[in-house]
């Protein structure tokens, strides 16, 4: 009997899987994955290349599971082609599987520019960070290496440039913006983040490009000496990490025939516009103009499709997401949400700044309607929870602003204080989970973060709300302990 099939097994396609699961046991269901290992925790790559975890630590669905809950997972399995209609999918391994409903779930894969010097793909030490394996590969070009180049200074290229910089490495970052991370940050944070990184030991070269990489013959055979600048300049480099962002992976679906915009063209039931019996999530999925390239969206996706296809709520919808980002560098702290790139000419928006470049800290909030539309926290995130909420539920603010950028000032509390926060705050961003839901999980035995996580998934997406989680837990538990009457 044929079922549903899942093509891509990373963050959005293994949790539809075991979302699916938990909502209906009998389904056949079928799971191709590219890549040969268990599903992992793609967001926790920045934090393996920094040394703060091991691959062995990021799992996602252990190879054992999908035997105990009846999956038929195909792990290092291609699907090259898709047969709208016999409805069937072709695998790398010349297998043939029918399907009732089809999820594509293939994500994105990292651009590489075609640059001199890749004509051949990439000289050994030169990776463009993705996957896993690239995570290795970048490890072991690290290993007893002196100076890194960075290509790109959005997110990614940070995160790895910091993780690069922490193993003792000479890194400078390349980027042809502007500043830093000109999708999340405005000029004036670019400016003190590239100050907060040269502390670190980390050069910003700013609107310029690399033109060229530059190879050498080592015993070993070919690979990366440094880059060319469009300048002429040369940088040399014992390793190479391109973060030049991402694009859908939609081949597969664009030869099928469905209709593609940047991702694959989906309703709010993420339906192809095209074929209601494909449907698509996560990276590799446009709903209303917007591929999302975060891991938040692609789980409420995930759920959602389950919802719908296990028939646990037909009403089920995605309607859009919020994007909060958090950067994942020790030492730099940096939250921003929304619209960040307002400016105090703009009529309609209130703009609310604080810069201490000095000291590493640029604080912003972007008001419109008394509702918060945007903000950066860099340097010191103590108010981000309490902006998240507000940015996420659009609530109106206080009036006194201040208390939005400083925690403690005219009687706002210390930092996102968990008494104060309503239970239907959003704890977890990535998983969705609020206080209420974490409250109830403790009123039901839950004692420790690791225990909440197991039951409600929070802080397993990022990691950046684990404080969070932890406040919550310790102050339930203070509460407890306190005398009464
Ligand atoms: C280093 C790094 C750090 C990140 N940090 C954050 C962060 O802090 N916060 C955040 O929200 N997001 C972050 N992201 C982005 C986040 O990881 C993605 O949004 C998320 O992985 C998207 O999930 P996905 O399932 O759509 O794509 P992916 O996780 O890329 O999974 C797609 C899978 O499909 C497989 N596949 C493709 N084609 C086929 C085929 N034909 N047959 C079979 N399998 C196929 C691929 O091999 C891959 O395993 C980060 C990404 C990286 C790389």
């Amino acid at each position: 009997m044929s079922g549903i099939v899942v093509v891509g097994n990373g963050m959005a396609g293994s949790r539809f899987v075991t979302e699916m699961r938990d909502r209906d046991r009998k389904m056949p269901l079928t799971v191709f994955g590219a890549e040969a290992q268990q599903p992992y925790n793609r967001v926790l790559l920045s934090n393996v290349l920094a040394g703060a975890s091991r691959p062995d630590q990021i799992g996602l669905v252990d190879p054992s599971w999908y035997e105990r809950h009846g999956v038929d997972a195909r792990l290092g399995v291609e699907i090259v082609r898709i047969d709208r209609e016999r409805r069937l999918v072709h695998a790398s391994d010349g297998g043939v599987t029918p399907y009732r409903t089809l999820v594509i779930a293939t994500g994105s894969t990292a651009i590489v520019p075609p640059l001199p010097g890749t004509g051949d793909g990439l000289p050994a030490g030169a990776v463009a960070f993705r996957t896993l394996d690239d995570c290795v590969r970048i490890l072991e070009a690290a290993e007893g290496a002196k100076h890194a180049v960075v290509v790109g200074g959005g997110l990614l290229g940070i995160e790895a440039a910091r993780g690069l910089a922490g193993r003792g490495l000479d890194v400078t970052v390349v980027h042809l913006a502007g500043h830093l991370m000109e999708r999340q940050l405005d000029p004036g944070a670019g400016r003190v983040l590239a100050r907060t990184l040269g502390r670190l030991g980390i050069r910003a070269r700013l609107e310029i490009s690399v033109s060229a990489l530059r190879t050498e013959e080592a015993a070993s055979g070919t690979r990366v000496s440094g880059v060319e600048l469009a300048n002429g300049e040369f940088l040399s480099a014992d390793v190479v990490v391109l973060a030049c962002g991402v694009r859908p992976d939609v081949a597969l679906a664009r030869e099928a025939g469905l209709e593609i915009d940047r991702g694959i063209v989906v309703d709010e039931m993420l339906r192809s516009v095209s074929d209601p019996s494909v449907r698509a999530i996560g990276e590799c999925s446009q709903y209303g103009g917007t591929v999302y390239g975060l891991v938040a969206p692609a789980w409420e996706q995930a759920a959602i499709l389950a919802d719908l296809l296990a028939e646990t709520d037909v009403d089920a919808r995605f309607t859009g997401a919020r994007e909060i980002t958090r950067l994942k560098a020790a030492s730099v702290e940096l939250a921003t949400m929304g619209e960040t790139h307002h400016g105090d000419e703009d009529p309609d928006v209130e703009v609310v700044r604080f810069a201490d470049p000095a000291r590493g800290t640029y604080k912003k909030v972007v008001i419109k309607d008394d509702r918060l539309i945007g903000a950066i926290l860099l340097g010191e995130t103590g108010t981000a929870g309490t902006l998240t909420q507000l940015y996420d539920r659009a609530a109106p603010l206080p009036s006194d602003r201040l208390s939005l950028l400083f925690p403690g000032i005219n009687g706002a509390p210390v930092s996102d204080s968990p008494v104060r926060m309503p239970d239907a705050a959003t704890v977890c961003q990535c998983n969705n989970v609020s206080k209420g839901q974490i409250r109830a999980c403790w009123e039901h035995g839950a004692r420790t973060v690791e225990e909440v996580a197991a039951r409600t998934r929070a802080s397993t997406g990022c990691g950046g709300c684990r404080d969070a989680v932890e406040g919550i837990v310790c102050w339930l538990d203070e509460q407890e302990a306190a005398p009464t009457g």
